[in-house]
């Protein structure tokens, strides 16, 4: 009923009252004025909602068209709502979007790690919105998707007409980042071509208001603009970028408020004659709010007392002790969940001697890597690779584990062997999809006296959610013959 309502949303711009009692400071929103909520990379991030909620019911109270949108990212980055169960029954992500619903937003674009879980538990979890989860480029047909994106979403605000436009971002192999399973069946347009953005130019001129909910990186943000003037905002996200203040290209305002729900984007239209006349943008600072709504968070509080952190979610067959075993756990999970060709990671960010024979918790991996850094993943030519390795090896210790290849230093010459776990060479010839934890991308990388190529791309999952998945899928896992060797 919910989503029938909000489907048929008549805003009324006519009848908007302000009040002159106000304890935030003056903004002289008058009748013809629309006010645009968003968030982007909440990544999970529920803690903050709370505030949220009373920080929109406020201007709701105070205004009369305040929409609330998202543009992206919602899951993974907290277990609370990835690892969330009822009774026992998975239902990844389902608490973020109970939350969303009660917050009532109006519409969101579907980010990469939104299909994080899966395409089934997508399924569910946009069947559980109240609100159109919006991508244009993206062909769901055949799949268990088709039929439940719509590529964008007009509101009709008392005769004013305003669409929303979704667009995710496509890595360079095509598909947004996250595990390619995931995305299987689904075919996915780039979006920064004239060609492409032409098709929408009707679809533009057919409404009075014209919003992009970009999930495509400020970079992308700031490409689509001179190609797509007719746009007037870009409510962005997937880059993480605190835009502050926001940016116009060619007439386009574009947004995008950090991630995490630190902040929330404010954007101001004001209108005279269904043209808008002023706009701009401000993010509001959510440790600086102080009001709670206290129904969110009793929501909030529930959702967190039902911490899956005690959970089993697998069994070690034998005990996994030391750097090796732990190492080669910790970057299995990383190239299997993440369809990656190698991986590595740092010794000393293995953080527990062993996991014992038995019952694995989730616990037992939030011990065995606290620090939940990003996964970084770069293109990386076999020279790249070998110079990762000798700088990493310099002080003849093994310093790496690594998954998906073997290595061996040689200290006498300074030189390193990778080879398959079959012995055989790795190509020259070839280039490797190779991640790392952002520690070693931002600590060892800048380092290097030749560094990769390719900048690398953050993929904003945490190499400690992505063990956790590990052991889910996998349900057993046993310790590995050592894989890296110095001598
Ligand atoms: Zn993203």
């Amino acid at each position: 009923m919910k989503k029938i309502a909000i489907l048929f949303l008549v805003v009324s711009l006519v009848s908007c009252k302000k009040e002159n009692n106000l304890s935030r400071p003056p903004q002289d929103l008058g009748c013809d004025t629309l006010i645009l909520l968003s968030t982007n990379d909440v990544h999970a991030h529920i803690g903050n909602m709370p505030k949220e909620a009373a920080y929109v019911q406020d201007l709701r109270k105070r205004y009369s068209t305040v929409l609330l949108l998202s543009a992206g990212d919602i899951f993974s980055g907290d277990p609370v709502v990835d690892q969330y169960e009822e009774n026992g029954t998975p239902k990844r992500g389902f608490p973020i979007i109970d939350l969303m619903n009660r917050l009532d937003y109006l519409a969101m674009a579907l980010g990469n790690h939104d299909f994080d879980y899966g395409k089934d538990v997508l399924k569910d979890r946009i069947a559980q919105a109240g609100f159109p989860v919006l991508c244009a480029n993206a062909d769901f047909s055949g799949t268990v998707l088709a039929g439940m994106v719509p590529e964008y979403y007009t509101i009709d605000t008392a005769g004013v007409k305003i669409t929303f436009l979704a667009f995710v971002q496509t890595g360079s192999s095509g598909i947004p980042s996250t595990h390619p399973n995931n995305v299987d069946g689904i075919t996915f347009a780039y979006t920064l071509t004239t060609d492409f953005l032409n098709r929408y130019t009707a679809l533009r001129n057919s409404c009075d208001v014209f919003v992009i909910l970009s999930h495509l990186g400020v970079d992308g943000d700031r490409r689509l603009a001179p190609m797509f003037p007719q746009a007037d905002v870009i409510i962005g996200g997937h880059s993480h970028t605190k835009l502050s203040p926001a940016e116009t290209q060619s007439g386009v305002l574009i947004t995008q408020a950090g991630s995490n729900l630190n902040y929330i984007g404010q954007t101001t239209l004001v209108l005279k004659d269904k043209k808008i006349i002023e706009k701009k943008n401000t993010l509001v600072d959510v440790s600086k709010l102080t009001a709670v709504d206290a129904g969110i968070q009793n929501r909030v509080e529930t959702y967190k007392a039902n911490s899956p952190m005690n959970r089993v979610i697998g069994q070690a067959t034998a005990n996994i002790s030391g750097k090796d075993a732990l190492g080669c756990l910790m970057t299995d999970a990383l190239t299997t969940q993440l369809g990656l060709d190698i991986a590595f990671t740092n010794s000393g960010g293995i953080r527990i001697s062993s996991i014992p024979k038995g019952d694995i918790t989730m616990a037992k991996i939030y011990e065995l890597d606290p620090f939940e850094n990003d996964v970084v993943v770069y293109n990386m030519s076999l020279s790249e690779i070998e110079a990762l390795l000798k700088y990493a090896c310099a002080y003849g210790s093994i310093n790496y584990l690594v998954s998906g290849a073997k290595y061996t230093y040689h200290t006498s010459t300074k030189t390193v062997t990778l080879t398959g776990y079959d012995d055989v060479p790795l190509s020259s010839a070839k280039t490797y999809r190779v991640g790392m934890n952002s520690y070693i991308a931002e600590t060892d990388i800048p380092k290097l006296y030749t560094p990769p190529a390719d900048p690398g791309e953050n993929l904003y999952v945490s190499t400690t959610a992505t063990v956790v998945d590990y052991v889910i899928a996998q349900q057993q896992v046993s310790p590995q013959p050592q894989r890296a060797f110095i001598e």
